[in-house]
């Protein structure tokens, strides 16, 4: 007979013999003070600068963005009480959809709980409901929309990371009437490289494709008014469905898509994750859409956090430490071992109050765990200072691979 615990924690001692076994850092994040936060950490609470937030603007703590969630904490109390169908629709969500819709230049806006659920839920319904579907998956694509897209049960191709070519070919295959997704993303999280986002629209179109763009890591962050890289390339108008999310360079809560009003209707129809779900509280709404009008507004932060990310990328390679070569506002230092690669978090945290979380496998393949960098607006020149100091020493004391 199966002993339940014992199985669990059979497969709990497989990853920790891999190296892999996740530990949560416990933080409480210093609400005006970003990138610092408190560490608790066996029994002691330490300073630290975080260094891997996906709060890549600070926007999080933003004193608009605060202001907006207490006022409608105040006015309209904690929670959304119930699904957006059945008393859920507050006003705010009303208002933060036209934001959203308005930002990228779309007739509509769709909200949900979080960008996973918005990917699960658009691929799936799209992909279940569109006749005979088959869908053109990035093999670099996020594990929501994997999710999304085996849920929907269509036909799946995977092509080749932002291989144009092998999309090309791909879609080749299939007659002209039949339907076809083409999903990827924009900024891929992990290399922090770009899609080649004209060349992949010009083949989507030549073969009558939908497409399917999930911006969550460059929302807020590219382009003139922080629509991402589509607005950056001049693209937006050729985007079927795009995605992001309100929880990273928005520094709040919660996942969208937008695209024409009948795309944005049918998925409020007929998405299960959209529909059986309670709407986010009005306070988060609010928050999000104080923080969407202001990176709208504040290009120079944009500027700015691009100019953090070169410079950081700089002083590493010239450092000798293997930063890979991303092109956007991520900066991935490779380590190559699950085992070495916490040890260097853990040695950067407990002797330098530098927080890094490891990346090791599933998010990255084998071989090529990781030290994920996130630098910030809000990091400074004596942040880098200490940064660069520490990653040298740790490297030595390792003995950790260094670039060529
Ligand atoms: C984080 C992430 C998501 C999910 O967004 P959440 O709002 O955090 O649920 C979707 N796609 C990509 C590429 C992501 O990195």
């Amino acid at each position: 007979m199966i002993d339940y615990d014992e199985y669990f924690a059979d497969k709990i001692n497989a990853l920790k013999k891999e190296g892999r076994y996740r530990v949560f850092a416990d933080l409480e994040r210093t609400a005006g003070d970003f990138p610092r936060a408190r560490n608790y950490r066996d029994g002691e609470i330490k300073d630290i600068t975080v260094w891997c937030s996906n709060d890549y603007m600070g926007m999080g703590q933003h004193p608009e963005v605060l202001a907006a969630m207490h006022e409608a904490i105040d006015k309209c109390g904690a929670g959304a009480g119930g699904t957006r169908n059945i008393s859920g629709t507050n006003h705010y969500h009303v208002l933060l959809e036209k934001e959203l819709a308005d930002l990228h230049r779309m007739e509509a806006a769709l909200l949900f709980g979080s960008g996973w659920t918005a990917n699960m839920t658009a691929l799936s319904t799209l992909g279940a409901m569109l006749p005979d579907c088959v869908i053109l998956s990035d093999v670099e694509n996020h594990n929501s929309m994997i999710e999304g897209i085996r849920h929907s049960r269509a036909e799946k191709k995977i092509f080749k990371h932002n291989n144009v070519e092998h999309l090309d070919s791909l879609l080749g295959q299939y007659p002209p009437e039949r339907a076809k997704l083409v999903a990827i993303e924009s900024v891929y999280s992990m290399d922090g490289d770009i899609a080649p986002l004209k060349e992949i629209l010009d083949v989507c179109e030549r073969h009558n494709a939908m497409n399917f763009l999930d911006e969550v890591h460059a929302v807020g962050m590219y382009g003139r008014h922080g629509a991402g890289i589509a607005e950056r390339d001049g693209q937006m108008h050729r985007v079927s469905v795009m995605q992001g999310t309100l929880a990273k360079a928005f520094g709040v809560v919660g996942g969208y898509i937008a695209g024409s009003a009948a795309m944005c209707d049918f998925i409020r129809s007929y998405g299960s994750g959209f529909i059986f779900s309670t709407s986010m509280p009005p306070g988060v709404a609010a928050a999000a859409l104080a923080s969407i009008r202001y990176l709208k507004e504040h290009n120079e932060l944009r500027e700015k956090h691009q100019e953090r990310a070169a410079t950081l990328k700089r002083r590493f390679a010239e450092a000798g430490i293997p930063v890979m070569p991303s092109s956007s506002h991520i900066v991935p230092v490779i380590v190559g071992d699950p085992v070495q690669c916490k040890q260097a978090s853990d040695r950067l945290l407990d002797e330098h109050g530098i927080y890094v979380q490891p990346i090791n496998y599933p998010t990255v393949e084998r071989g090529t765990e990781r030290l994920r960098f996130t630098p910030t607006p809000l990091h400074s020149d004596a942040d880098m200072d200490h940064l660069l100091a520490a990653t040298k020493t740790v490297w030595e004391q390792l003995c950790l691979k260094t670039a060529a």
